[in-house]
């Protein structure tokens, strides 16, 4: 176990509180407080106080500070990757990474706030030509972040920083796997404002995450599974406090027949595998074109000699953090294989007490949980498909749409803007996830709003819309002094502006 579940008091810490662990030893590395509800609530009030200072600072002041912060996470990155590490089980490189991710995303966040929120004038058109309009993106106040465990850094970050470039505070609730990385966050993130309450972390179980949801934030941005998902907007419901839900998927990536076959093994195997699986936007199932399926077989198993699960240097992949996960995998494993599927690599055995070796099958049937679930672990689904519009249709069969990839020569921009999801990369996998300037989000059941890009900044704003009057109107419309020669006049117009047959051409 990564975290006891059940909080502990005890007469030395009144305060309850819960371990996280090393899922790879089960070595504790930390012990952090479960924030009652009474405490978050005073840690909303804090950040209300704070959010006048951040708030009135201008774009410019504000991206000093996020700079400075995006700085010191770059100079100290071997510290935080370590920690992520021993949370999470990852490896190093693959702690590394993320956090690489993240950096950018905050630099970009900084750099482009003023731009893609600041004041803007707009066309105000014919019938109010004397006013001048303006619109401009307003931070909402306070901003509540729930966040999982799988990328502790990456995740997160997508609202943290993109809340805080638009001028919100920002209060934390990281997963309670992963509660080191999210207090170090916050830590350094306090060091660069100079203790000020701008982004605090709320530790915590499910209980305290409900807190926040419930407390006074102007916004929640959740990421976790779908089901924690539909609670976290019940309880934000109570309030009307609007929600992102960034919740999980099945992604798929296609292969058509003019594909590179190694390249796309590469891909599948990396999306697949990476982080043991434990990735949103992983690939999980793989549709190739029936004419080149065992020549991609043949590839894929080639690539994956040697590829194995384990906490040595050597292994490529970690464990499963959350235990529970691994009664899952296997019920996956098992399904399809009950159901028919033919295994390529790895099996029902490969599911240990931390670990899941890497996991091929074949010929999976499409009602099995393989496809039809959130599997979570290093396993393939591969599917031989007729046409890519087969493998479209397939894919496009699941409640799921986060994000996926293509790989084509010919035709895949055309696949990928027939995919039913958020996000889809064309010849690599997850390539979008580290373009700062496109958005990151889900249809269906993956959820709804964005991160990321700016989108994901007008995400946690409202548009404020003024109008100045320049001069006085040439027909007066608002007012009850308005005449009947007006509203003649007032029709003759609206039927040369609008009462054509004119089509768009
Ligand atoms: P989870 O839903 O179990 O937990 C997520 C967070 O919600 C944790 O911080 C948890 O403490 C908190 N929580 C639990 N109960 C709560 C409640 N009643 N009210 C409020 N908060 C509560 O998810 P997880 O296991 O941490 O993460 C894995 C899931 O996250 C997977 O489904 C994965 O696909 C998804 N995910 C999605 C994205 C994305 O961007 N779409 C990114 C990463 C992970």
């Amino acid at each position: 176990m990564t975290a006891t579940l059940e909080p502990t008091a005890t007469s030395d810490a009144p305060t309850p509180t819960f371990d996280s662990l090393d899922p790879a030893t089960g070595d504790l590395v930390g012990t952090h407080p479960v924030t009652s509800r009474a405490e978050v609530d005073a840690a909303v009030a804090r950040a209300r106080a704070a959010a006048d200072w951040w708030g009135n600072l201008g774009f410019g002041e504000r991206a000093e500070y996020l700079l400075t912060w995006r700085s010191v996470i770059t100079r100290r990155i071997a510290q935080l990757a370590h920690l992520s590490h021993r949370e999470t089980g990852k490896p190093h490189g693959d702690a590394q990474l993320e956090i690489v991710l993240a950096i950018d995303h905050i630099a970009w966040a900084a750099k482009h706030a003023k731009k893609v929120l600041g004041p803007q004038k707009v066309r105000s058109g014919l019938l109010m030509a004397n006013q001048a309009a303006t619109v401009q993106y307003q931070a909402l106040g306070v901003v509540g972040v729930i966040g999982p465990w799988n990328y502790p850094v990456f995740t997160p970050m997508g609202s943290i920083a993109y809340a805080l470039a638009a001028g919100n505070t920002v209060v934390f609730k990281p997963s309670e796997y992963t509660p080191g990385v999210g207090q170090w966050l916050a830590d350094t993130f306090r060091e660069v404002v100079h203790g000020r309450d701008v982004l605090q972390v709320v530790t915590g179980l499910g209980e305290t995450g409900n807190a926040l949801c419930t407390a006074a934030v102007d916004k929640l941005a959740f990421t976790g599974s779908g089901a924690t998902g539909k609670k976290v907007m019940a309880a934000c419901a109570e309030n009307l406090t609007p929600v992102i839900i960034e919740a999980g998927g099945k992604d798929s990536l296609i292969v058509d027949e003019d594909a590179d076959l190694e390249k796309a093994a590469e891909a599948a195997l990396w999306g697949g595998m990476s982080n043991a699986g434990q990735t949103c936007i992983g690939t999980e199932r793989v549709y190739v074109h029936e004419k080149v399926f065992d020549a991609f077989m043949g590839e894929i198993l080639d690539q994956a000699k040697g590829l194995r699960a384990g906490s040595d240097a050597g292994a490529q992949i970690g464990p499963i953090t959350m235990p529970s996960q691994l009664k899952i995998i296997q019920s996956h494993i098992d399904d399809a294989i009950a159901k028919g599927a033919n295994v390529a690599l790895g099996g029902s055995d490969a599911v240990g007490e931390r670990f899941v070796q890497p996991t091929i099958l074949t010929h999976v049937p499409e009602d099995s949980t393989e496809i039809t679930q959130e599997t979570f672990g290093p396993t393939l689904a591969i599917n031989p498909v007729r046409s890519m519009d087969e493998a479209v249709e397939l894919t496009n069969a699941t409640a799921y749409g986060l994000a996926g990839a293509v790989f084509s020569k010919s035709q895949g921009m055309d696949i990928a803007r027939r995919i039913r999801s958020g996000m889809t990369s064309v010849n690599s996998v997850i390539a979008f996830a580290g373009v700062p300037t496109l958005p990151f989000g889900g249809v269906g059941q993956s959820g709804f709003g964005r991160i990321h890009g700016p989108d994901g900044l007008k995400e946690f704003t409202y548009a404020k819309a003024i109008t100045r009057q320049k001069f006085k109107p040439v027909m007066m419309l608002t007012t009850f002094a308005r005449d009947a020669k007006t509203d003649d006049r007032v029709a003759q117009l609206i039927t040369v502006l609008h009462g054509g047959k004119k089509t768009l051409k």
